[in-house]
C-alpha cells in the first residue's frame, strides 16, 4: 500500500510528488502517457520564477529528475477507475490494481482545438493557446484571439497592450464572456472584431503567416495575414473517469478550493484539473504543494486516530 498515488506526471503532479517524499512518504506517481504534460508542447517559458528562459520539455526532464531522485516512483499507465474501499484507495489502470492511503488526481485539462489542418504543427510557430505563456513573443507584431468567452476576450486585452494590432474573431455576435471585458477591449484602437465568423484556414511557410476566415453568414472568404493566432475556445479537463467519484463542476472541472480538498475522503486534486481563476504552471506546481501537504496531514491523522 502506497501512502499517495498521484494521477498525472504534469507540473502539479510531479510537485506533489516532490512534497510527499521530502514529508518521507510513499509515492506511486501514475501516467498515461510521457512525464511533463501539456507544458512539453511550450518552447519558451519564461515567466516562471528563477528561469528566465526555459523550454517545456527540459523544465518537465528537470522536474522529474528531482521526483525520482526523492524516491518518487513513475508508472506508465492510464487509470482508468478509482474505488474508494473502506481502508484503502484502489487505483485501477488495464495492467494492474494498486493501494494507497491517498490519491492526488492531477490529470489537468487539454486545449479545446480548431480541428484545422496544420494546427498541432504550427504550435510555437505562430500558434498558441496561451496569451500569458507567449504573448511577448509578439510585441508590436499582428495577432488574431479566436473565441467569446472570457478567456478570448483577456488575452486580446493583454495582447493589445503588447501587439501592433488585435483581431478577435467570434463565431456569434455576441460574447460569451464579461461584458465589463468586452467594454474595456472595444475602446482599444488596435483591436478589430470579427462577429458571426470561424477561422475555417491556417496558411504558413514554416510559420504560420495568413489565416482564412469564413463569414457564417454571407459566406465570403477574407485572408488575414498576421504572426499570430491565439485560440481560445475553451479547455476539456481529463476528468472523465472520475466522474463518479468526486463532484465535477458543468465544464467537467473537479470542484476544490485552494486547499485542494475534493468532497471525497482522501480524494485531493491539483492543478489545471481543479476549478480555479488562473491555469498555469506556477500555480500548477503550487497546487502540487498544497495537495501533497494536505494528503499528508490525512495520512497523519490516519495513523494517530
Ligand atoms: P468558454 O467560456 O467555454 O468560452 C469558449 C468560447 O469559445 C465560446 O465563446 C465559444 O463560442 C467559443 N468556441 C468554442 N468552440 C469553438 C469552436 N470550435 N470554434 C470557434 N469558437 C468556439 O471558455 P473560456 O473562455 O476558456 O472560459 C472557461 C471558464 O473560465 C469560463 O467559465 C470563464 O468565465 C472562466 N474564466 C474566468 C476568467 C475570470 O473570471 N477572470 C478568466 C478566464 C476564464 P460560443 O460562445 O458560441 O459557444
Amino acid at each position: 500500500m502506497y501512502d499517495i498515488v498521484v494521477v498525472g506526471a504534469g507540473p502539479a503532479g510531479m510537485t506533489a510528488a516532490i512534497y510527499a517524499r521530502r514529508a518521507a512518504k510513499t509515492v506511486l506517481v501514475l501516467e498515461a502517457l510521457n512525464y511533463g504534460g501539456q507544458i512539453v508542447n511550450t518552447p519558451d517559458i519564461e515567466n516562471y520564477p528563477l528561469e528566465s528562459h526555459i523550454s517545456g520539455f527540459d523544465f518537465s526532464a528537470k522536474v522529474y529528475e528531482q521526483a525520482k531522485g526523492l524516491g518518487a516512483e513513475f508508472v506508465f499507465e492510464k487509470v482508468v477507475e478509482i474505488r474508494p474501499e473502506k481502508d484503502a484507495k484502489v487505483i485501477i489502470t488495464p495492467k494492474n490494481t494498486y493501494t494507497a492511503k491517498t490519491v492526488i488526481l492531477a490529470t489537468g485539462s487539454e486545449n479545446r482545438k480548431l480541428g484545422l489542418e496544420d494546427e498541432d504543427k504550427l504550435v510555437g510557430r505562430g500558434v498558441s493557446y496561451c496569451a500569458t505563456c507567449d504573448g511577448n513573443f509578439y510585441r508590436n507584431k499582428v495577432v488574431a484571439v479566436v473565441g467569446g468567452g472570457n478567456t478570448a476576450l483577456e488575452d486580446a486585452l493583454y495582447l493589445a497592450d503588447l501587439a501592433e494590432k488585435v483581431y478577435l474573431i467570434h463565431r456569434r455576435d455576441s460574447f460569451r464572456g464579461e461584458e465589463a471585458n468586452a467594454a474595456r477591449l472595444k475602446e482599444k484602437k488596435n483591436v478589430e472584431f470579427i462577429y458571426n465568423a470561424n477561422v475555417t484556414k491556417l496558411i504558413s511557410e514554416k510559420r504560420l503567416k495568413a489565416i482564412e476566415v469564413t463569414d457564417k453568414i454571407d459566406g465570403s472568404i477574407r485572408t488575414i495575414e498576421l504572426n499570430g493566432l491565439f485560440i481560445a475556445v475553451g479547455r476539456i479537463p481529463e476528468n472523465q473517469n472520475f466522474a463518479g467519484l468526486v463532484k465535477l463542476d458543468d465544464a467537467g472541472y473537479v470542484i476544490a478550493g485552494e486547499d485542494c480538498h475534493t468532497n471525497a475522503d482522501g480524494i485531493f486534486v491539483a492543478g489545471d484539473s481543479r476549478t480555479k481563476m488562473l491555469r498555469q504552471l506556477v500555480t500548477a506546481t503550487g497546487d502540487g504543494a498544497v495537495a501533497a501537504t494536505e494528503a499528508v496531514k490525512y495520512i497523519n491523522n490516519l495513523e494517530t486516530v
